[in-house]
C-alpha cells in the first residue's frame, strides 16, 4: 500500500528525511523517524524465536503459532504460520522483501498451505514460492493473483524502509510476482491440519476477499486487516463499508468463544474484547456520532476509545 498505515508523523517526516537520504545517495541503510519509535513496546512480552534472517523477527505467539513481523517497512505487515500435525497453515505471505520460505523452511517440515487474509500486495508478496495456495473465490482474487509493480514499488519509495534491505534486494525489480491458486475457498470452509482445524470465516469490507481464521479448539481468531491494533484502513476503492459493518459484527458475535485476536500489521496479540469494541466503534462513526480529524490526501481518521478508522474524507465535506 502506497499510503501510510500509522497517522500523522509519515509524511512530514518523509518530507523532511527522504529528501536528505536521497540527497546525500544514503538509501541504504535507512531510518525514518516512525522506525526510530520502533520497537513496540507490546514486543517485549513475547516469545521470540531467533531467525538467521534479520529482515524476520518470529515470536511464538500461541500453542504451534509463530508470527512473522516485518518491522524494517512501515506497513509493519504480520504473517502466521499455523501448525497441525500434518500440515500448517501460513496465513499470509508478506511483502515478498524477505525470503519468507526459507524462515517458514526452518520452523516446520509441515506441508505448507497459504491462506491469504486478502490480496492486497503487502499480503502476498511471498505467494509465488509456495505450490500450494488457497484463495477465496472472487474476481478481486483473480485480479490480484496476476502481478503487479507499482504498489510493490511504491512499499519501497522514500521513507517506508526502516534499516537495511536484504543483501541482494534487487529495487528496481521488485514487483508483486504472480502465483497459481489451487484451491478456491468459501465462507464456512474448513482446513484440517491434523489434530488442528482451522475454519475460514469471510469478512468483506476492507477488501471484497477479506477472511478471518478461527481456530475453536484454542479460542485464536485471525483477523487480517478487519482488525488490527492502529488505523484500520477503509478508504481504497475495493473497500465496502456497509460489507465491513456486517463482517465485524459477525466477528463480535464470536467474541465469547475468542480467547486472543491476532491482525496483521503492527502488534500480533490483543484481547478479545477489541471485537466488540471494534463493532461498536464503526457503527458509532457509520451514525455519524464521531468527528473525524484531518489525516491527508481526502482522508480522515475517526478515533473511538482504542479503535481507529482511516476512511475517506465524507462526501458532503468535500
Ligand atoms: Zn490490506
Amino acid at each position: 500500500m502506497p499510503v501510510f498505515r500509522q497517522i500523522g508523523i509519515h509524511l512530514l517526516s518523509c518530507a523532511i528525511f527522504c529528501g536528505a537520504a536521497f540527497a546525500s545517495g544514503q538509501a541504504i541503510s535507512e531510518k525514518p523517524p516512525w522506525c526510530q519509535k520502533l520497537p513496540r513496546p507490546e514486543y517485549s512480552k513475547l516469545h521470540r524465536i531467533p531467525v538467521a534472517d534479520t529482515w524476520f523477527e518470529v515470536y511464538k505467539v500461541a500453542p504451534d503459532v509463530f508470527a512473522i513481523y516485518e518491522p524494517h517497512q512501515f506497513e509493519e505487515t504480520i504473517s502466521y504460520l499455523i501448525l497441525g500435525r500434518e500440515r500448517a497453515v501460513l496465513f499470509d505471505t508478506g511483502m515478498g522483501i524477505g525470503d519468507l520460505k526459507a524462515v517458514t523452511t526452518k520452523l516446520t517440515t509441515l506441508p505448507v498451505i497459504v491462506l491469504n487474509s486478502h490480496t492486497h500486495n503487502d499480503h502476498v508478496g511471498d505467494n509465488w514460492q509456495f505450490d500450494t495456495v488457497y484463495g477465496m473465490d472472487t474476481e478481486f482474487t483473480r485480479q490480484n493473483a496476476k502481478d503487479s509493480k507499482a504498489d510493490a514499488q511504491a512499499e519501497i519509495a522514500p521513507g517506508e524502509i526502516c534499516g537495511a534491505l536484504p543483501a541482494g534486494f534487487d529495487r528496481a525489480a521488485y514487483a508483486t510476482r504472480p502465483w497459481h491458486v489451487t484451491k478456491w475457498l468459501h465462507d464456512g470452509d474448513s482446513i484440517d491440519l491434523g489434530g488442528r482445524t482451522i475454519e475460514v470465516i469471510a469478512t468483506p469490507g476492507h477488501t471484497p476477499d477479506s477472511i478471518c481464521l478461527f481456530d475453536p479448539a484454542k479460542g485464536l481468531l485471525f483477523s487480517g486487516d478487519t482488525y488490527y491494533p492502529g488505523p484500520i484502513w477503509l478508504f481504497r476503492p475495493e473497500t465496502d463499508l456497509a460489507a465491513y459493518g456486517k463482517s465485524v459484527r459477525r466477528l463480535a458475535a464470536l467474541q465469547p468463544q475468542v480467547k486472543l485476536v491476532l491482525g496483521a500489521h503492527n502488534v500480533p496479540v490483543a484481547p478479545p474484547e477489541v471485537l466488540g469494541e471494534l463493532a461498536a466503534a464503526f457503527e458509532k462513526v457509520q451514525a455519524g456520532q464521531v468527528h473525524y480529524k484531518p489525516a491527508g490526501e481526502g482522508k480522515v481518521i475517526y478515533e473511538v476509545g482504542s479503535i481507529t478508522f482511516l476512511m475517506k474524507l465524507p462526501t458532503s465535506a468535500r
